[in-house]
């Protein structure tokens, strides 16, 4: 089996460090990006040694097949930096695994998991002064693997190349986020590659999404493909609805990406004593509640906000508010999980790894 250790990964270190340029005080997200780059390739039919190099231009042919085909599969997870300097990642194995689902999904060479997650440990250490101790900071992280082997026929590529690069970010803020139930475009469909992280999946979401704000609102609710009776996501993360006291959420399936933060949502909730669904949602349920007052909180849930709450809905030409709480159980949920993520709190679930 290929494995690796994180003391064999060699680093080629830049000359120019941008450190000392960086404001880390006023971070916006994913905007800044650090010095080094852990690369990889897939080639001769294995995966080759990962290297950790500075991080810079890429060059590929313009036969590539990530150009003509859009084999293109990534993640999102962050590090964290407690107030003693120890560094922390949240639950990284479910990043590693779906990853490889991804892989599979999109005929990709799947990943030895301890490059990843040994590639990921080194390119920490040599940049781990990147890392931001600011509240509400982290280092954003972004594995990816794309196709670069050459050719116009549409056939899965013979090589490929995994990369992690690293953004510094402040807080995540929408501010005010109003969303629109979309019935005309869908996200994914059954049998498609919805639950999979591909890039195809956002470069999809962009027109209807503009079209949304057009219209004034943040952001776009997908629903089901066949029907669209079912609200299934928030833009890129997962929904969550309070009707009265108990969270819904729907269920994951092959239309629905399965997040690491709901799933944290859900253990968090069902910790706290709050009553949780897992099951569809329809729309008219939401609508109805919304009419009654009984609708009293939607957030979507995803490892780049954590839980962002939504103000208000749109659908069908109508406009739906949603009420200010005091104690919102988004609030409450997000607290108890940053706290987590940055050793504030105890760890009931083994979810921290330091690092
Ligand atoms: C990444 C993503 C999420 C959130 O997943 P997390 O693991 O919580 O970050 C939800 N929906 C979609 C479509 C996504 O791409």
């Amino acid at each position: 089996m290929n494995s690796i250790n994180k003391n064999d990964i060699k680093v080629f270190r830049t000359e120019n460090s941008k450190l000392d340029q960086t404001d880390f005080e006023n971070l916006a997200f994913g905007q800044v990006f650090s010095d080094h780059m852990l690369t990889c390739d897939f080639k001769d039919g294995i995966w080759q040694k990962p290297i950790i190099e500075p991080y810079g231009p890429i060059s590929l042919m313009p036969s590539a097949k990530i150009f003509h085909y859009g084999q293109s599969i990534f993640e999102g997870m962050k590090a964290y930096k407690d107030k003693d300097g120890k560094v922390f990642l949240f639950r990284p194995m479910e990043n590693v695994k779906r990853l490889n689902k991804s892989a599979k999904r999109l005929a990709i060479p799947e990943l030895p998991e301890d490059f990843f997650m040994e590639g990921l440990k080194a390119l920490l250490e040599v940049e781990k002064d990147w890392i931001p101790e600011k509240e509400g900071s982290s280092l954003y992280i972004r594995p990816f693997v794309f196709a670069t082997g050459e050719g116009f026929h549409a056939s899965p590529a013979n090589q490929y190349k995994f990369i992690i690069a690293l953004a510094p970010s402040g807080a995540y803020f929408a501010g005010k986020v109003k969303v629109l139930i979309e019935e005309k475009y869908s996200r994914s469909a059954n049998g498609g590659v919805g639950y999979a992280k591909a890039g195809g999946n956002y470069a999809g979401q962009f027109y209807p999404t503009q079209l949304a704000k057009d219209k004034g609102y943040q952001q776009v609710i997908w629903t089901d493909d066949t029907s669209h009776e079912y609200i299934e996501e928030a833009g890129a993360m997962n929904v969550f609805v309070r009707i009265k006291d108990t969270l819904l959420t729907s269920p994951t399936s092959d239309r629905i990406l399965d997040g690491v933060t709901r799933k944290s949502v859900l253990k968090i909730a069902e910790d706290e004593g709050i009553k949780t669904e897992v099951r569809k949602v329809k729309v008219s349920e939401i609508v109805e509640a919304a009419k009654n007052g009984d609708l009293k909180e939607m957030f979507g849930a995803g490892t780049a906000a954590v839980i962002s709450p939504i103000s208000g809905f749109g659908f069908r030409d109508e406009d739906f508010e949603l009420p200010e709480l005091e104690n919102s159980y988004a609030m409450r949920i997000k607290k108890r999980i940053v706290d987590i993520q940055t050793n504030k709190a105890e760890d009931p679930f083994g979810w921290r790894v330091q690092v």
